[in-house]
């Protein structure tokens, strides 16, 4: 297993996000900037971490003591991944989002170093605006790989998680939707169909019970997506993605469902150490049923009826639906059931228990799209107000109409 990154492909990385984040005046971090802000970031956790176990009065007291732990904690997270060598990582990325990503990646490179499925070298990894909720994979121009990762995935990711936990929740224990389940199918296609990144919504809070279950559904879902992507390096396909060129790639939907299984089986394995309740078997559902429901909001918001029918033409890239069959299929004759058929029973379900909290927003999505367009860049350029405001707006905008309607019924 190669043990770094090309450098040179980090600074490639580095000035596609140079380009992106000029206009929105974030500057490179300094390396002072850098270490100073995963202090920080460490500093904050501690604190947030006491104030779940023992309220204020645990934050207050542990406020000296902490001052070593954090050190421990920071020299121990640079050492592990290298954190603040610029020739492995973009010096763009914030601590918090780098620490994620290099996790992430750090596990997924050694279930592929024990199955022996070969990357011919380790890609370069970081955020840009692709507006697409996931990541894709692409040539460098020295043709080492880079894998980017939208910055609002991370964002919907969440979104998914908590609507997975509160859905299921409704459904078993209720009978009935709650508000805050509309809610996070609102926010998220308001603003992904008007303003393509969900990445400004304001995050909605999770009960302290259920933060664990939905901190191990987001991993899963973050791992399962990024290794699909190392799949395809593994295979040796560095454009098999949806949004880009391979049109002409006749074998591309079985490439597909060939890293989709590999993004299983490395979800499954890379959690195994902690995850005690297959939260990993949902990271594939939850990420397809994530697709599946903007393609939909999607097709609403221009006014079309969503097309399920694919021509299932091997170079046709295939729908969310289709993966999720595939996945389904290949599972049944897996070593993974019987281990997991309860999780994958209930995590299929869950695909449609998601789908059907769309079916009722989509009537008022609907009738809310002219109202909804006036915040779009597509028709009106790039918009002169704070991303946050724009959110603000749509979000507003979908969720007063969805709670009026759901009053009224
Ligand atoms: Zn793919």
């Amino acid at each position: 297993m190669p043990a770094s990154r090309r450098p040179e492909a980090v600074r490639e990385l580095e000035a596609l996000q140079q380009q992106e984040r000029k206009g929105a005046g974030e500057p490179m971090l300094t390396h002072e900037d850098f270490l100073r802000l995963l202090r920080e970031d460490i500093q904050k956790e501690l604190i947030s971490d006491r104030l779940d176990s023992g309220g204020l009065a645990a934050v207050i007291e542990g406020a000296g003591a902490d001052e070593e732990l954090v050190e421990q904690i920071f020299a121990a997270r640079l050492n592990k991944w290298r954190l603040d060598d610029p020739s492995q990582w973009s010096r763009y990325e914030t601590p918090g989002s780098l620490f994620g990503i290099a996790n992430v990646c750090a596990r997924i490179e050694t279930v592929f170093a024990n199955h022996d499925w070969r990357l011919p070298e380790l890609p370069a990894v970081g955020t840009l605006t692709t507006g697409q909720v996931s990541a894709v994979t692409q040539k460098t121009s020295i043709g080492a790989p880079l894998v980017l990762i939208d910055n609002g995935f991370f964002k919907f990711s969440g979104i998914m998680s908590q609507l997975a936990v509160f859905s299921s929740y409704d459904t078993q224990v209720r009978g009935h939707f709650s508000e805050g389940t509309y809610q996070l199918v609102s926010d998220l296609v308001a603003t992904h169909t008007v303003l393509n990144t969900c990445l400004y919504v304001y995050p909605r809070k999770t009960p302290p019970e259920y933060q664990t279950h939905v901190a191990n559904l987001v991993d899963a879902l973050i791992l399962f997506v990024i290794s699909h992507e190392y799949a395809h390096i593994t295979a040796g396909d560095l454009d098999a993605h949806p949004f880009k060129g391979s049109q002409s790639d006749s074998d591309l939907r079985s490439k597909e469902f060939e890293a989709d299984k590999i993004g299983f089986i490395t979800v499954v394995e890379a959690t195994a150490d902690t995850d005690t309740t297959g939260s990993a078997v949902f990271g594939p559902f939850l990420y397809f049923a994530g697709l599946d429901l903007l393609s939909r909001a999607a097709a609403a918001y221009q006014g079309r009826a969503a097309s399920y029918e694919s021509t299932a033409s091997p170079s046709e890239y295939p729908t969310s639906y289709e993966r999720t069959v595939n996945l389904l299929d290949w599972l049944e004759t897996s070593p993974y059931v019987p281990r997991f058929q309860d999780q994958i029973r209930v995590a299929s379900a869950c695909y449609n228990i998601i789908l059907s909290v769309w079916d009722e927003i989509l009537p008022v999505f609907w009738d809310a799209r002219q109202e909804l367009s006036a915040a779009d860049p597509a028709l009106h350029g790039p918009s002169p107000r704070l991303p946050e405001v724009d959110t603000q707006y749509v979000v507003g905008t979908l969720w007063s109409r969805v709670l009026a309607h759901l009053r009224q019924t």
